[in-house]
């Protein structure tokens, strides 16, 4: 093998990128991660994911690595629907994964993910950064690196660069996007006083259309979510000066105000759009792309992080599979399209129901609501148990209450 050639390139050394390195090592290959960031800051990305991505993880043989070095297990769910609480819910017992509620604290995860991958034989650069990706039979990569720049071959590129992921654009990819909708935000608190560290509460305000969620981290570290419908909110809060404003929205939406007395921001506020971009069939030429960069969903629904350890495992079956990494890339985005088609269905409805703004999506609240209250099982039950669940029209129907 030619230095500068291996099996495996991935770009970017998130969940997505080091824990495909990680278990394709683990088999074997010859794998590179090219990450740029030498430490990782504070970017507010998702740290909580629901039983379905720990069975996920638990698959890629992850899970209990994350547990014992930065995870923490959160038992219980409680959801509150303008102002009322409708679930007290022991996810264990209740997921058909039985499993809990995992968080996590995101750079330190990533710290994790990159030491395993470099631990199981792949090798990992920092401060690397990718300009460029040639597609083809044997593509290649540009990254410069402490002021040099080197073009690398691998069989397979990964783009697993995040939601602004470049390697679409550079291997000509069409990006979709759905229409603007809600916006979502978070801060990291120290002393937050959340009656438990086992339970992850979360309101609703169909009024106002806005929610906010409190992923406890354990050590006393909450990472607080604040998100609402741009038509009834447009305010994208952004810094320090408007950490006032997110703390009021936030209790304006349901959370105790107990919950901010003695709360200290430790990290930057910063809010996003939350609505989804993807790539149809992400696999051509060598290039396939994973997690964020081949679709990434509305966070508001929390799918982010159990869609991309499912892409991990998904396209890692299909690598070991497959002596042709060309029918392996196509195999596993076939896949992808189905699991992250039904995620994103279901997730918009979500949003239709709870979220929307306006008179139409009141009046339908008004109908669907007392049908919920009286049968909690209408509302599709992804965000716990991921795509297996039903998505067809007929469930359609049960939740919008059209039968
Ligand atoms: C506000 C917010 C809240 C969220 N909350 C949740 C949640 O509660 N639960 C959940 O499951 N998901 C959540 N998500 C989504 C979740 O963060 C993502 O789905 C997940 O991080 C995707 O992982 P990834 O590896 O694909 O990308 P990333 O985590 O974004 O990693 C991409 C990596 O690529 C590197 N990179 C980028 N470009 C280059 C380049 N050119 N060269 C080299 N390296 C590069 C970056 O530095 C980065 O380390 C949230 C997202 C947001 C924005």
């Amino acid at each position: 093998m030619a230095s500068g050639t291996y099996d495996i390139i991935t770009i970017g050394g998130g969940l997505g990128g080091a824990a495909l390195a990680k278990v394709m090592a683990e088999h074997g290959a010859r794998v590179l991660v090219l990450e740029r960031e030498k430490q990782f800051k504070d970017r507010i990305r998702g740290e909580g994911l629901g039983p379905w991505g720990v069975a996920e993880l638990q698959a890629l043989g992850l899970y209990d690595l994350l547990r014992e070095t930065c995870g923490h297990e959160v038992p219980w769910g409680d959801i509150y629907l303008d102002s009322l609480q409708i679930a007290h819910r022991d996810m264990v017992a209740t997921s058909p994964q039985q499993a809990p509620l995992f968080t996590f604290p995101h750079p330190a995860m990533q710290e994790v993910m990159l030491q395993a991958a470099e631990d199981a034989g792949a090798t990992v650069q920092r401060g690397a950064s990718v300009r460029e990706v040639q597609p083809g039979t044997m593509p290649t990569v540009g990254v410069e690196r402490d002021g040099h720049s080197k073009t690398l071959q691998a069989r397979l590129i990964v783009g697993a660069d995040g939601r602004s992921s470049l390697v679409r654009k550079w291997a000509r990819f069409t990006v979709q996007q759905d229409p603007e909708g809600l916006l979502i935000g978070g801060v990291l608190f120290a002393d937050m006083a959340l009656p438990s560290e086992d339970v992850l509460p979360w309101w609703i305000n169909s009024r106002l259309s806005q929610e906010t969620l409190f992923f406890p981290l354990g050590q006393g570290r909450v990472r607080a979510y604040l998100g609402y419908h741009r038509q009834a909110n447009p305010a994208r809060l952004q810094g320090e000066k408007d950490l006032p404003r997110f703390i009021e929205e936030s209790i304006r939406t349901g959370a105790p105000a107990e919950y901010y007395k003695g709360a200290r921001a430790i990290g930057p506020l910063a809010m996003f759009e939350g609505a989804d971009t993807w790539v149809d069939h992400p696999y051509k030429d060598g290039v396939v792309l994973i997690g964020d960069a081949a679709s990434a969903s509305d966070p508001s629904w929390g799918q982010g992080l159990s869609l991309t350890a499912r892409d991990v495992r998904v396209l890692r079956d299909h690598l070991l599979a497959h002596e042709d990494w060309d029918a392996a890339g196509h195999a596993y985005a076939a896949e992808h399209d189905w699991h992250y088609g039904v995620i994103h269905r279901l997730d918009n409805w979500m949003q239709e129901v709870f979220l929307k703004y306006g008179p139409e999506a009141e009046a339908r609240r008004a109908r669907v609501f007392p049908l919920i209250a009286q049968d909690g099982t209408r509302v599709p039950d992804h965000v716990a148990c991921g795509p297996e669940v039903p998505a067809d029209e007929t469930a359609r129907r049960r939740f919008f209450g059209e039968e």
